[in-house]
């Protein structure tokens, strides 16, 4: 990490002009100590990179598939987790719930349904690597 003013070796960060920057002991005097840890959500258009959680794509299926193995129906879902039918549909036909009621279904399946973002290389990855004799062994 080095410092964003001077370009020597970072040790902190501080909040200059409203913008938290690495900062090394020289520099730390042009900014506000800012604490170490940046909580996420707090500011959306924060100056340091963050992992993003998003929702699964397919949690429309997982929630589906959850729901028939234990037997239940989309009412009866709804009232263990405190939402409501049209809820527990709307989902299960695409549409992508807010996280609490994401929470309360992983929670109640013990499932994931959240990912972090940077996948992407690895998904890659897997498509360069992929033979035609590695899709036999995949749909074996
Ligand atoms: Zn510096």
């Amino acid at each position: 990490m080095e410092c964003c003013i001077c370009g020597k070796k970072a040790v902190t960060r501080a909040n200059v002009d409203g913008v938290v920057l690495d900062v090394c002991s020289d520099c730390v005097k042009f900014g506000k100590a800012a604490p170490k840890v940046i909580m996420p959500n707090k500011q959306k258009q924060s100056f340091l990179p963050e992992m993003e959680i998003s929702i699964k794509f397919d949690i429309s299926k997982i929630v589906k598939s959850e729901r028939e193995k234990m037997n239940l129906t989309r009412e009866q879902l709804g009232i263990k987790l405190g939402e409501k039918e049209s809820v527990i549909r709307k989902i299960e036909e695409g549409w992508m719930p807010p996280f609490n009621t994401v929470n309360k279904l992983e929670k109640f399946f013990k499932v994931t349904l959240k990912e972090t973002t940077p996948d992407i290389k690895i998904k890659k990855h897997v498509k360069e690597e992929l033979t035609i004799g590695d899709m036999l062994k995949i749909e074996d």
